[in-house]
């Protein structure tokens, strides 16, 4: 670990200490304080990889992948920036022109604006190249017409990325762009999806004639799935897929209610755990390094889903002896597992994609 990073961990647990929160698990998807993340982005502790005139520390991954580390061990409310400061802003960094650069990375990066993903489809969600939404040109811009599914935090977002088909190809990886979306636009219309919780952090959003003006496009016309398939080492290779359910395990050692067995287990979790945050750290000295590093952090999200779902079971015979606050975390934990090896692609799509070792 490089001294930034070291330095980065303990600013995080400055401001965690300052904060009022109570610790969740699966933080990242039902952890929602915008005010906690815009601390975050006065204390620069977002967009730590960005060039400094976009609000960024000029950092490295692995600085950033500390800072996530310490947010997601705590229970950390960070829903509200974390899709956009974790895919939008690379992804505009990398691809975007300089006027959505300027128009969204400054903003994103003091967490002002709250980003959803247009990703998923009724028959397109592990086989995103099956998307049908189309966005046909419309004068200088383009009319947009489809249905998306499961979109998180849809009905807090302020913007919506957008995977859509531009033009019908014989081959179905080509002819797809991605676009940024007003969520304000009209003709979207957002449907809620409850959870197993009975929460609201899923919609269908459904797109009607909305007109996306053409400085939204995103990167080239046509070359949204190597573009996305870059935005997936982001998505698929950080610790959100491996520390979902670490408030829980840490809470149950913290209670001191593991027996002899459970403590003989716990070792062989922390092995686990070790070795997943070797892998983290991996794909992030990759990306340093320029790399998309796709199969490797296939290889992270597929083993870490497996870890977290262990650690519920690592806990399931301590319950008796737990209090309500153990028994909270573990609630949470249960009824978010059975999306821990769906979202952002389904388990057998991670093998395959590790299998081929597909870029
Ligand atoms: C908590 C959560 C949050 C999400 N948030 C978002 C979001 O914000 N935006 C968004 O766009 N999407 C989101 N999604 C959707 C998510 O990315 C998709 O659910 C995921 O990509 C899987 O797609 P699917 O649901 O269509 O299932 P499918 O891909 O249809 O999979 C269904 C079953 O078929 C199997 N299968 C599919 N393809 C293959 C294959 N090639 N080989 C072997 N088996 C296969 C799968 O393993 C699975 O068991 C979210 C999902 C969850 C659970």
């Amino acid at each position: 670990m490089t001294g930034t990073s070291g330095e980065l961990r303990r600013r995080v647990r400055e401001l965690l200490a300052e904060w009022d929160f109570t610790p969740r698990c699966d933080a990242w998807m039902s952890g929602y304080d915008p005010a906690f993340s815009q601390e975050l982005g006065r204390r620069g502790l977002l967009a730590v990889t960005w060039p400094k005139e976009f609000g960024g520390a000029e950092g490295s991954n692995v600085d950033r992948l500390a800072v996530s580390e310490e947010l997601l061990r705590a229970g950390a409310p960070v829903t509200a920036h974390w899709v956009g400061e974790r895919q939008l802003g690379p992804s505009l960094l990398r691809h975007g022109t300089r006027e959505l650069q300027e128009e969204f990375c400054p903003g994103l990066a003091r967490a002002e604006y709250r980003f959803a993903l247009g990703m998923s489809e009724p028959d397109a969600g592990s086989d995103l190249a099956a998307v049908r939404t189309t966005a046909v040109r419309e004068g200088d811009g383009w009319r947009v017409n489809g249905r998306k599914i499961w979109t998180s935090g849809a009905h807090r977002a302020t913007h919506l990325y957008l995977l859509a088909r531009t033009s019908k190809e014989e081959d179905k990886h080509a002819g797809l762009t991605e676009f940024v979306l007003d969520m304000d636009s009209p003709g979207i219309t957002l449907s809620p999806i409850l959870d197993l919780r009975g929460e609201h952090h899923f919609n269908e959003t459904v797109l009607e004639d909305v007109h996306v003006p053409g400085h939204r496009v995103i990167g080239r016309i046509g070359a949204g799935w190597q573009q996305v398939v870059g935005q997936l080492s982001f998505e698929r290779g950080g610790p959100e897929r491996y520390l979902s359910t670490y408030p829980l395990l840490a809470a149950v050692v913290r209670a001191g209610i593991a027996d002899d067995i459970a403590l003989g287990e716990l070792r062989a979790l922390a092995g686990r755990l070790t070795i997943l945050r070797r892998w983290a750290l991996e794909t992030a000295l990759a990306m340093d390094a320029g790399h998309t590093p796709v199969a490797r952090a296939a290889m992270s999200k597929y083993l870490g889903n497996s870890f977290e779902r262990d650690v519920i079971e690592w806990a399931r015979p301590l319950l008796p002896h737990a209090d309500r606050s153990v028994r909270a975390l573990y609630d949470q934990a249960v009824t978010a597992s059975p999306a821990f090896g769906l979202r952002g692609g389904a388990a057998q799509v991670m093998l395959s994609v590790i299998a081929k070792g597909r870029k």
